[in-house]
């Protein structure tokens, strides 16, 4: 048999689609970390101030939950053996759902093993051909996976805007209708308008789903993320998303809602069903977490007072940032090779942010995304500040 190269079969061979990525700045590469996640943080062997991590409370690393991980090993071992719907269903990841479902006020809760999964398994049940999906055009990459996925008829509404929303929505009287966005954007730091978003939702009969990834554990006094903020409940979304690798510094995702829709994803969710269950250990640590983010106030408090001063210190310096009040602060750059130039640059001066660039944003809105924790210092915000101010120059 003779042995054969894509290379040599492919109409676009992968090397020159690498150079041309190279060419436009969108390559991609991995820095190597060799510690715990932190605001200071040793990576390609350099120490650098951490701007670009979602470990907003700084739970990610905390003794108690790093305690209650190892108990967790002990009680049940490393792996979970198999899928929830063998019997990979711990005590443990139980517990969590009822937990979780609790501080959330919805009636039921089912755990998946990431954000992107949980969006998929939700879109996937809820709609399929025939019906229509209807999206916020800057939602997530796993928000419009799911929706292209489900294989629904795929609609974007203009950015956090209800009334572009409202008019799809009305475009479909007959169908079946599933509305998903971010709580918090993602890339953006801004809120979705959900109080108008759950009363078209609810006149054109249509389900609601929000992805509050960046809003769960943050925002509102309790941490129950965007729901709070805009004190909305169960009934005004009614499938409400949140992940657990970013403010519970732990990893995985929940999906909570009423208890026949949750029993619905149980039967029909194929990212649910058809993959092996987090280990129990993970639902151990994140039960501990889960009471730090109930119970420690000051960390939602400190990081609040970090993102005031970040944008009234920015101000000061002249240095534009995106509207948003939350601890994702963008600064727009424009073109992707001069944001991966000066995150690069800031680098050097030991300070780690990322270029974010397409096609994770629009085109032509390569930014640097800033993100902020509660373990931020003044010092570690003001040099953040004072070098900007002299590459940006
Ligand atoms: C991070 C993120 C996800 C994916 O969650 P994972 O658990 O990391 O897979 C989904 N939606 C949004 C808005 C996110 O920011």
């Amino acid at each position: 048999m003779s042995s054969w190269l894509p290379d040599q079969i492919l109409v676009k061979p992968l090397h020159e689609q690498l150079q041309q990525k190279k060419a436009l700045g969108l390559y991609r590469q991995r820095r190597i970390n060799s510690g715990p996640a932190a605001t200071e943080i040793v990576i390609d062997g350099k120490t650098v101030i951490n701007f670009c991590s979602n470990n907003y409370l700084g739970l990610a690393n905390h003794p108690v939950v790093n305690e209650a991980f190892k108990k967790g090993v002990d009680q049940y071992g490393t792996g979970s053996g198999s899928a929830h719907l063998i019997n990979g269903h711990s005590a443990a990841h139980h517990a969590l759902e009822q937990e979780l479902a609790e501080f959330l006020g919805y009636p039921r809760c089912l755990l998946f093993s990431t954000g992107y999964m949980a969006n998929l398994g939700v879109a996937q049940a809820l709609v399929s051909r025939g019906d229509v999906v209807i999206e916020d055009r800057l939602n997530h990459a796993s928000l419009l996976d799911a929706g292209l996925l489900s294989g629904a008829r795929f609609s974007r509404y203009q950015h956090a805007n209800a009334s572009d929303a409202h008019r799809l929505l009305n475009k479909y009287p007959e169908h079946e209708k599933l509305l998903m966005t971010d709580g918090v954007f993602s890339m953006d730091g801004d809120l979705a308008p959900l109080p108008a978003l759950a009363k078209n939702c609810q006149q054109t009969k249509s389900w609601l789903m929000v992805d509050d990834a960046h809003g769960v554990g943050v925002l509102g006094e309790q941490g129950r993320g965007s729901i709070e903020h805009f004190q909305l409940g169960a009934t005004d979304v009614p499938v409400l998303m949140g992940t657990l690798g970013k403010a519970f510094g732990t990893s995985g995702a929940f999906v909570v809602g009423d208890e026949d829709f949750i029993e619905y994803l149980i039967q029909q969710a194929r990212t649910y069903i058809y993959t092996t269950a987090t280990p129990a250990a993970v639902a151990e640590a994140t039960r501990a977490s889960l009471k730090l983010v109930q119970a420690e106030d000051w960390r939602r408090q400190n990081l609040h007072s970090n993102i005031q001063y970040f944008k009234q210190a920015m101000q000061q310096a002249d240095l534009e940032l995106m509207p948003s009040d939350t601890a994702i602060q963008p600064v727009m750059i424009g073109d992707s090779q001069e944001a991966v130039l000066m995150s690069q640059q800031l680098f050097d001066q030991g300070l780690h942010v990322s270029a974010i660039r397409p096609p994770t944003v629009p085109e032509g809105t390569a930014r640097l995304r800033v993100t902020l924790s509660s373990e931020h210092t003044e010092d570690q915000l003001n040099r953040l500040i004072d070098v900007l101010s002299t590459i940006k120059s």
